[in-house]
């Protein structure tokens, strides 16, 4: 339910060998969740349909390959939107505009700036930084409707100089409390996403304490999303992940069609 193709500026890849990819490893469906970033810090301009805007031309080509594909794998429309606050009417109008099964609603940037520029990291500490994005992500959902799932609630780790190695849950218990019952109150759900499984970091995004956490607190809708942007690394630790949300309490997954969940169980 995460997949880049080079309708992302950040990708390379053909759709079709995405969709290829995901048959040849037995999935039953996929959303091609390619990035719609507004209005975003001019660092990089990695994430990108919003350099064209051709919304129109992305589901026109996804179309295509929904025809082609349909006996083999259902390909569902899906968009990873990037989230800030002053967008937030905006997006709500952008979703409701287009056949969209599933948008993801991601935080990208904070202070104004790409978690991978470094100069959010030169003069605080780690863990101040991990606050603001927090902060920054909260107000984002809370702000739009324009999601079903966040993304990696705690991809500001990925781009950290140790990485997630002093995370823990506690450290910012508060704010990721409430972030999580933002997103249950909302009827909304987060992923589980496995690009820092198979890319070395030890633990899915979010980590999985913070998955045990919105189980304790009621979550229940939660999807898989290997955020990849090349063929090998589609559906990548996706066994190691099923085990982790299993372990962690919950018993199905869903998948979206039409912005609806639908529920699926998670076999052992
Ligand atoms: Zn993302
Ligand atoms: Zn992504």
């Amino acid at each position: 339910m995460h997949v880049h193709t080079c309708f992302s500026s950040d990708s390379t890849a053909p759709v079709e060998d995405q969709i290829r990819k995901a048959i040849s490893l037995g999935m039953k469906h996929i959303a091609i969740t390619d990035h719609q970033d507004y209005d975003y810090p001019a660092w990089h301009s990695i994430y990108l349909l919003s350099d064209t805007g051709d919304t129109e031309g992305y589901l026109n080509g996804l179309r295509a390959v929904r025809e082609k594909y349909a006996e083999q794998i259902e390909v569902l429309f899906g968009i990873e939107l990037g989230l800030q606050v002053h967008l937030g009417e905006m997006l709500n109008k952008y979703v409701a505009k287009y056949p969209f099964d599933f948008v993801i609603g991601s935080t990208h940037c904070y202070d104004g700036r790409d978690t991978e520029d470094p100069a959010l990291y030169a003069d605080r500490s780690e863990e101040e930084a991990c606050r603001a994005y927090f902060q920054t992500e909260l107000d984002n959902i809370a702000a739009t409707d324009a999601y079903d799932v966040v993304g990696h609630i705690d991809f500001v780790l990925r781009d950290l100089p140790s990485k997630n190695r002093y995370f823990t849950y506690a450290k910012y218990a508060e704010l990721l409390d409430e972030i999580l019952l933002t997103v249950i109150r909302k009827g909304k759900g987060i992923e589980c996403n496995t690009k820092t499984l198979y890319r070395g970091m030890g633990q899915p995004g979010p980590d999985t304490s913070v998955l045990r956490r919105y189980r304790e607190l009621g979550g229940e809708i939660i999807t898989f999303g290997s955020d990849a942007h090349r063929p090998d690394w589609i559906g990548g630790s996706f066994e190691v992940a099923s085990k982790i949300v299993r372990d962690c309490g919950f018993r199905y997954y869903c998948i979206y069609k039409e912005r609806s969940p639908v529920f699926l169980p998670l076999e052992s």
